[in-house]
């Protein structure tokens, strides 16, 4: 195969079907694996071949693979977040989804941000330090200053030891200007999903509105990092088109960007549809991914892009959640709300999608600890300014995880102190001390001793 220029375009599909096209040579799928497990990423080609595999034994192969990866890179980390839905008003009309505009079955309301504040006072209260900020596409209704005003009001809620302190965004596409003023606001990383790469597809789900223009969203992640925000978030929505062709073009996609700016996307969304009230496409989405596929859709993303964070929602069912940790995620949403004024204070308004996790943060919390995951809320990073190439660098020797692994201990053990039930603060204080005993570099070691004895002394927000 000739050497593909990802500078040029974003999307080439003719050499993603191309790929697609091919039968899984099975003798090579132990090489591929070996080289993932050297960290080194891999090429389009060799995601393609582990893609195509049908086969459950060489499947089997691709999740062990991609299990002590993420174990390698992730160590035990699982970092939590809530969403926070500001508006569900939108000028588009996406075929699977329930804010879209013709769908006069649901209530419309956009929050006040002092409405926004309460709710994010209401997410504090659950224990959660890091929120997703969403809306619907309507740059009158919801446009930049009324979503400055949001963040600031955000960022100035307190309650009792609580606080959000990073924002990341999920919002529709902007210009350079307005990508360069959204940057101004203090987010974390600005995410933003494709929902499918297949230009035919693309135009068909998306008839009306500004998000019809295909090309305005598969370019915008090119203005965002143009504008300068360090941090970008990609994703499909799987089931509108075939799995593997979205699969590799957000490969394709993540190539392009660390090709033209010398950083790939700091996160990628896993998002499968959900059935929506008053939306019957949501219902029945045209390419159900089965859960082998799903796991195997994870397990190539992981190995193939190991630096780059995968998050998943509560849109999956627990056992589903845990499998994906397992395989490669690296982020999940706990005691989400997806209607806007959910948490607090217009309980009764519709939701974007239906939810299959509806535990508690405390009960996610615990299976987390049970299951020998550290559950994380560190926010750390963005806050050092270790984000974007200067995180990539950090994170590639392997360096990162010198302070991943203590920031991560230490926002659990403030989570524990301030909100958790009897029972889970009992569970995890167990865990804290066997990972202090587990942690085998002496510095480390002291520095995390130091820092979980200062959070049991009432200090808060102790990180490194
Ligand atoms: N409205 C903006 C946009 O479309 O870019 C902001 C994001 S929207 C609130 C969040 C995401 O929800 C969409 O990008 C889409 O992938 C996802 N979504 C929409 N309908 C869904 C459904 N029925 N099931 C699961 N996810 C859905
Ligand atoms: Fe609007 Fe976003 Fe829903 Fe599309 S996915 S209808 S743009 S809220």
């Amino acid at each position: 195969m000739k050497k593909i220029d990802y500078k040029s375009e974003i999307i080439q599909p003719d050499i993603i079907n191309e790929l697609l096209d091919k039968k899984t040579d099975n003798s090579k799928i132990d090489d591929i694996l070996n080289k993932a497990l050297k960290l080194k990423g891999l090429n389009l080609e060799e995601s393609a071949e582990l893609l195509n595999v049908e086969d459950e034994q060489a499947a089997e192969k691709i999740f062990k693979a991609a299990k002590q990866l993420k174990e390698i890179i992730y160590g035990n980390r699982i970092v939590l977040f809530a969403p926070l839905y500001a508006a569900n008003v939108c000028t588009n009309n996406c075929l699977y989804c329930g804010f879209r505009h013709d769908n006069t079955s649901i209530k419309r309301c956009v929050l006040t941000p002092d409405e926004v504040a309460e709710e994010a006072k209401a997410i504090m209260n659950l224990g959660h330090k890091r929120i997703v900020l969403l809306t619907g596409e309507d740059y009158k209704e919801t446009g930049l200053d009324y979503l400055e005003e949001c963040i600031q009001k955000i960022y100035e809620a307190k309650v009792f030891n609580g606080e959000i302190r990073r924002i990341n965004v999920n919002i529709a596409p902007l210009s350079v200007d307005d990508f360069k003023r959204l940057n101004s606001f203090g987010i974390g990383t600005y995410q933003l999903f494709q929902e499918t790469y297949n230009e035919d597809i693309y135009k068909y789900v998306h008839p009306s509105g500004k998000k019809s223009n295909y090309r305005w969203r598969l370019e915008a992640m090119d203005r965002a990092l143009e504008a300068g925000l360090h941090d970008v978030g990609i994703g499909p929505l799987f089931g509108l088109s075939d799995y593997r062709f979205e699969t590799l073009a957000t490969l394709m996609h993540s190539h392009h960007l660390d090709a033209k700016f010398g950083v790939g996307p700091h996160t990628i969304s896993v998002p499968r549809i959900e059935p929506a009230k008053g939306v019957t496409f949501s219902e029945n989405p045209p390419e159900q991914i089965s859960d082998f596929n799903f796991k195997k859709i994870v397990a190539v993303l992981r190995l193939s892009v190991p630096y780059t964070g995968l998050i998943l929602s509560t849109r999956e069912v627990p056992e589903m959640r845990k499998a994906l940790c397992d395989l490669g995620v690296s982020q999940i949403s706990a005691e989400s709300k997806v209607n806007p004024g959910g948490y607090s204070v217009h309980k009764e308004t519709d939701s974007q999608f239906t939810m299959s996790d509806n535990r508690t943060l405390d009960e996610v919390v615990k299976a987390l600890l049970q299951d020998g995951y550290t559950p994380s809320f560190c926010t750390a990073c963005y806050r050092k300014g270790r984000v974007g190439k200067d995180f990539m660098d950090l994170a590639k020797p392997g360096l990162i995880k010198q302070f991943c692994q203590p920031n991560a201990v230490s926002t659990l053990a403030e989570y524990l102190y301030d909100y958790a039930s009897e029972e889970t603060k009992e569970t995890g204080l167990k865990f804290i001390e066997e990972q202090i005993l587990n942690t085998d570099n002496p510095a480390i070691q002291s520095l995390l001793t130091d820092m979980i004895a200062k959070v049991a002394a009432g200090e808060r927000d102790v990180y490194n």
